[in-house]
């Protein structure tokens, strides 16, 4: 199964032009939409969701057609939103409970037996009395990653789950993730580069609305081997750096900013061959140096 986005473009009648014109595909398996805030991700995963029409286009999925079949497309659609509002004091139990039964769940049985399963698949269990609305950040998106997975949907779409968690609500989210992405798509819109490198086979860079990569993060990361170099100096010098050379990523290390540039040949000037990132490929896509 692959979804497949022909030509698809969306202006929002303030006149942003958040897609432009963008073709690729995706197939089985964990997939990485990266991007910086405003690339466009939210309009595309809100598309494929079938929640935001696009203006031109098409996006295919097996014999469904996205933008048309709206009704089939949310029967194997699970999705879970940048943002999700909880009724307060509802309890994560009766809130599965009652989204199943809207997606048609009409055995009561069958809807106790699925709510416990997917509880404890997400490792809420023993939470399941708590109202949502009292969940910490990782809980909620485990609680929303349950919801989403409830009719055992084909394609799955998280809007950027990590952001605001803490490193080890992000590793548990990992893991609950990365379970799911084996026999269905799942597409997982992130800004945190790290995100696509833990979890992703496959991957898309976006940005200003534009396809900038898609493809594995390996053959990305190879596509800029030898030429990324690197250099710790000192932080008075960083703007003179920034002038003369493609600077892709500064970061401190012990204080000091340690540089990574792009360039063909090895410069003068005591730059060292740096190890490529998947950081690396996407800043130096976003400034367009390769
Ligand atoms: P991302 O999810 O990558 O942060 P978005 O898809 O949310 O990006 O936004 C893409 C662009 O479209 C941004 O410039 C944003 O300001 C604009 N935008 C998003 N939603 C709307 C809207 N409802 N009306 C007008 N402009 C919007």
């Amino acid at each position: 199964m692959e979804l497949t986005i022909n030509h698809l473009s969306k202006t929002y009648p303030n006149g942003v032009q958040a897609l432009r014109d963008v073709t690729f595909s995706i197939p089985t398996g964990m997939f990485g939409l990266l991007g910086p805030n405003g690339a466009g991700k939210s309009t595309l995963m809100r598309i494929i969701a079938t929640l935001l029409d696009a203006d031109s286009g098409s996006v295919q999925l097996g014999d469904i057609d996205i933008l048309k079949q709206k009704g089939e497309t949310r029967r194997i659609l699970g999705y879970l939103p940048q943002e999700f509002g909880v009724y307060p004091k509802v309890s994560a139990q009766a809130m599965l409970d009652h989204i199943a039964m809207l997606k048609g769940v009409a055995s009561r049985g069958e809807r106790k037996e699925l709510v416990g399963a997917l509880l404890q698949r997400v490792n809420l269990y023993e939470h399941r009395r708590k109202a949502v609305s009292s969940f910490s950040g990782g809980m909620r998106q485990r609680f929303g990653i349950a919801q989403s997975l409830i009719g055992n949907p084909r394609l799955v779409i998280v809007d950027e789950p990590t952001a605001g968690l803490d490193p080890g609500e992000r590793n548990r989210f990992y893991n609950l993730l990365s379970e799911i992405g084996e026999n269905v798509i799942v597409i997982l819109s992130t800004h945190i580069v790290q995100d696509v490198k833990e979890l992703c086979t496959n991957m898309a860079i976006i940005n200003k609305g534009e396809l900038l990569y898609t493809g594995a993060p390996d053959d990305a990361l190879e596509s800029i081997d030898g030429r990324v170099w690197e250099k710790s100096i000192s932080k008075p010098e960083l703007e003179t750096y920034n002038q003369q050379y493609r600077v892709i990523s500064t970061k401190l290390v012990g204080g000091k900013p340690l540089i990574h540039i792009f360039a063909e040949e090895k410069p003068e000037d005591g730059f060292s061959p740096a190890e490529a990132s998947l950081e690396d490929v996407f800043f130096s896509k976003i400034f367009g140096l390769n």
